[in-house]
């Protein structure tokens, strides 16, 4: 498992960097905190003749937030400023939450939010060594021609496991990108392409720098419910987060819950929408946990299957929901007890 040969280049600058990108084109590829990238370059999933290793960009290592521009955070502050922030855990804790659940302490130290965003998609078939790959003759995603997880067809079902997005995308967060044609700010939601093989609305040469979220977000109450085997490292293998802002009569104003780890693409429920200007019912609580499974569409992506991750994404926006609209404190979401004891 030793890395293939590559030239590293260190920008000093974001000028110097899309300098760069310009200049190797599709030979280079972005390197941040690598803790996604180097293990999968050792699987020879990417073999890129040119590292931009850009975490030396000072410029984009910031958590600020003023009462106009909402909370900004720079595409390289790292999981661990994030989980650390008392900023966030206080004005945005789902936010809080989902940094605090990735990977481990020290992964979180070298891992920054725009490496977790840009994150590559997962499957049981593709997240291996080449050797292993060969003897099935590869995948759609890579090196072959058909989709081991649902063959005959002929799209990606590889799943989005980041888990700072969902959070992001039900605190209605932007992101920044910079590029040969300038910069441009676009919806976190319309930055994903629900496709395991395109995942990203970004062009080869350009460079996310930063995330915002609108400052009327502030103060949202927020849970986030993750699954995953080993509750000290892993990938989530299902994920919910959820935000809800209620009235001094306990009648919801505003509330979004967004899904990740079970779709090529970190989904937002459009369903959340039928629960403002309502009161806590355990009904229509089942209702929107029902509506959850059917916009997750995990397959056998994960070790774990379909119909458990399905069964938890279920359990997850119900918890939550129930948990923000009660005041009760969230319950630890991530072990296999959580099913049995449903
Ligand atoms: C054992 C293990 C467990 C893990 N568990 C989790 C987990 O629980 N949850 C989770 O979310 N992640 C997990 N991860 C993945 C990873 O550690 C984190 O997602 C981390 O935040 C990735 O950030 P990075 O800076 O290391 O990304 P890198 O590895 O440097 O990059 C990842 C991808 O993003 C691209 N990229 C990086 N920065 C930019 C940028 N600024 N602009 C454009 N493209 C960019 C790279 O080209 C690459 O394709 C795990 C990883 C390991 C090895």
């Amino acid at each position: 498992m030793s890395l293939p040969a590559f030239k590293l280049v260190r920008p000093r600058s974001l000028d110097e960097a899309l300098e760069a990108l310009l200049r190797y084109g599709p030979e280079a590829q972005i390197v941040a905190g690598g803790t996604d990238l180097i293990p999968s370059m050792k699987q020879r999933l990417f073999e890129p003749r040119v590292l931009l290793d850009v975490k030396g960009l000072g410029e984009l290592n910031y958590i600020r937030f003023n009462p106009e521009a909402g909370l900004e955070l720079g595409a390289l502050a790292t999981i661990t400023e994030i989980s650390e922030s008392a900023l966030i855990a206080r004005e945005f804790p789902v936010l809080h939450q989902a940094a605090a659940s990735i990977a481990s302490p020290l992964l979180r130290n070298l891992g920054t939010l725009g490496g977790n965003l840009c994150l590559d998609t997962r499957c049981l078939y593709y997240n291996q060594s080449a050797f292993w790959r060969e003897s099935l003759g590869g995948c759609l995603k890579k090196d072959g021609h058909i989709c081991h997880v649902a063959p005959g067809g002929n799209f990606c079902w590889a799943a989005y496991s980041g888990d700072c997005a969902p959070a992001l995308l039900a605190l209605e967060a932007t992101v920044q990108l910079a590029g040969p044609r300038g910069n441009r700010e676009i919806p976190l939601a319309e930055f994903y392409v629900n496709d395991g093989m395109v995942r990203l609305r970004k062009a080869q040469d350009e460079i996310l720098i930063g995330v915002r979220v609108p400052a009327r977000n502030a103060g949202f109450e927020g849970i986030y419910q993750k699954l995953r085997i080993r509750k000290s490292i892993d990938y989530p293998l299902a994920g919910v987060a959820a935000v809800m802002r209620k009235d001094s009569g306990g009648i919801c104003r505003e509330a979004r819950i967004a899904l990740t780890a079970v779709n090529p693409a970190p989904r937002l429920l459009p369903k959340a929408e039928a629960l403002i200007g309502k009161e806590f019912s355990a009904g229509l609580v089942d209702e929107i946990a029902h509506e959850a499974i059917r916009t997750a569409k995990p397959l056998t992506t994960s070790a774990s299957s379909p119909e458990y991750r399905r069964r938890m994404i279920r359990i997850f926006v119900r918890r939550a929901l129930e948990d923000l609209w009660l005041g009760r404190r969230p319950r630890d979401g991530g072990a296999k007890k959580d099913l049995l004891s449903n």
